[in-house]
C-alpha cells in the first residue's frame, strides 16, 4: 500500500486536521494555544500552513480518512480521535499514536439501549436480554470493527448495522435495538429516550497525535516535526496546569528566605524558588523576589501559604510553555521506533 511517489524525500512534511466535527475547530484552537497559528490563505483550499513550522503542509481531512491517510503514508501526521484510531488503524501498525492525551475532543464510544428496556442496566443484563430475544442483537454504528469485537468479547451474538447519518433514532425508527456511538454529555441520548449502559464503554477517546511509522523511520525531516511538534505539544499541556507566581518578601537572605519556603507544603516550586534581590529606591537591602511555579488548583493554597511567610504584592501570571529536557513523548517514540537517540542528536 505504499505510496513510492508519496514518500519520496522531496514533499514536504504534512500533518493533516479533521475538517470537520467537533474536532475541527478545537484542533485549530489548540495548535494556536501551542503558539502553532495556522495560516489558510483561501478559505475553500484543502491546504493552509503553520508560519512558525515553515517545513510542514497543513491538510484538512474527515477524521476518520486521517487515520487512512497516515496509515498508508501519503500524510505523516494527523491529530484526530482515539476513537476513529483505533477504528481505522488496520493491523500493519503503520499509524502509530504520539501522543493520546491532547486534552479535547472528550468523548466515549457506548452501547445506548432504550430507556424502555428498564431492567438493562449493564453489559450482563443486555445479554440476558439477548437470550430472551431469541435473535441476535441488531446494533447500529459507525463504529463496526470496536463495537463488533466489544459485543463478541462479552458473549453477545449480534448484527451490525451500518448507519452514517444520525444513529440515535435507529431504536425508534425500528431499523436496530441499540446503538453503539460517541457520547458526550449524554444530551443526545437522553433527546432520543436512549440509555447508555454502566460498564457499557467501548473505547474512551480525546483528541490525539499520529503518524506514519515508516516515515519517522526513514525521513529525518519526519523524526525533526515529530520532536517539533511534541516539544509544543508537551510544553504547552504541562504549562496550562501551572500559574507563575511572583511575590516580594523581606530576609536577611536569599537562603533565609528559601528556609521559610520549604517549610511550606505547595510553594516549593518546580525545581526550588527562585530567589532574586530587589533593588528597593531607599537603598533598603533586605528585599527579595520570590518565583516559583505552582498547580493552578492550588493557587489560593499558594498565596496563603506566602501571606503567612511574610510574601506581599503577589502578582500570578499564566505560563505559555513548560520545557523540560526532552518531551517525554518523543524518548518514548523512538523507544518504539528503535531508534537510538545519539542518532539524532
Ligand atoms: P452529546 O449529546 O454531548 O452526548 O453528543 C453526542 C453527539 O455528538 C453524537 O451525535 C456524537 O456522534 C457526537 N459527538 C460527541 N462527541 C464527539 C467527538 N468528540 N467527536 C465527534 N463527535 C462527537
Amino acid at each position: 500500500m505504499e505510496n513510492v511517489e508519496n514518500m519520496s524525500s522531496e514533499r514536504p512534511i504534512r500533518l493533516s486536521l479533521p475538517s470537520k466535527g467537533r474536532l475541527a475547530e478545537d484542533s485549530l484552537e489548540f495548535l494556536a494555544a501551542c503558539g502553532l497559528q495556522i495560516n489558510k490563505p483561501n478559505p475553500r483550499q484543502y491546504e493552509a500552513n503553520i508560519p512558525n513550522l515553515p517545513d510542514l503542509v497543513v491538510l484538512f481531512q474527515r477524521p476518520g480518512d486521517i487515520v487512512v491517510s497516515v496509515r498508508d503514508g501519503s500524510v505523516e501526521f494527523g491529530i484526530t480521535g482515539i476513537d476513529v484510531y483505533e477504528e481505522h488503524k488496520g493491523s500493519n501498525g503503520e499509524a502509530m499514536l504520539l501522543h493520546d492525551a491532547l486534552g479535547f475532543g472528550h468523548c466515549n464510544l457506548a452501547l445506548a439501549v432504550p430507556e424502555a428496556w428498564e431492567e438493562v442496566l449493564s453489559v450482563n443484563d443486555l445479554r440476558q436480554r439477548v437470550a430472551n430475544l431469541g435473535r441476535s442483537l441488531r446494533a447500529a454504528t459507525k463504529f463496526p470493527l470496536l463495537t463488533g469485537k466489544f459485543l463478541q468479547v462479552h458473549g453477545i451474538p449480534h448484527t451490525l448495522i451500518s448507519a452514517e447519518g444520525t444513529l440515535e433514532t435507529a431504536p425508534a425508527i425500528g431499523y436496530a435495538d441499540i446503538i453503539s456511538d460517541l457520547v458526550s454529555s449524554g444530551q443526545t441520548l437522553k433527546d432520543n429516550r436512549l440509555r447508555a449502559l454502566q460498564d457499557g464503554v467501548i473505547q474512551p477517546s480525546q483528541a490525539a497525535l499520529i503518524a506514519n511509522r515508516q516515515a519517522l523511520r526513514t525521513r529525518p525531516k519526519a523524526l525533526a516535526m515529530a520532536r517539533q511538534l511534541l516539544e509544543y505539544f508537551e510544553a504547552h499541556l504541562r504549562a496550562i496546569e501551572n500559574l507563575a507566581i511572583f511575590a516580594n518578601m523581606r530576609g536577611s537572605s536569599a537562603e533565609a528566605i528559601a528556609g521559610r519556603i520549604f517549610t511550606q507544603p505547595t510553594i516549593g516550586g518546580l525545581q526550588g524558588p527562585t530567589i532574586s534581590p530587589v533593588f528597593v529606591r531607599n537603598g533598603e537591602k533586605n528585599w527579595f523576589a520570590v518565583h516559583i511555579v505552582v498547580q493552578r488548583d492550588r493557587l489560593f493554597r499558594s498565596i496563603n501559604e506566602l501571606r503567612s511567610i511574610g510574601g506581599s504584592g503577589v502578582v500570578v501570571a499564566p505560563v505559555t510553555y513548560i520545557f523540560e529536557e526532552e518531551p517525554a513523548r518523543y524518548a518514548a517514540m523512538l523507544q518504539a521506533l528503535e531508534i537510538k537517540d545519539a542518532e539524532n542528536s
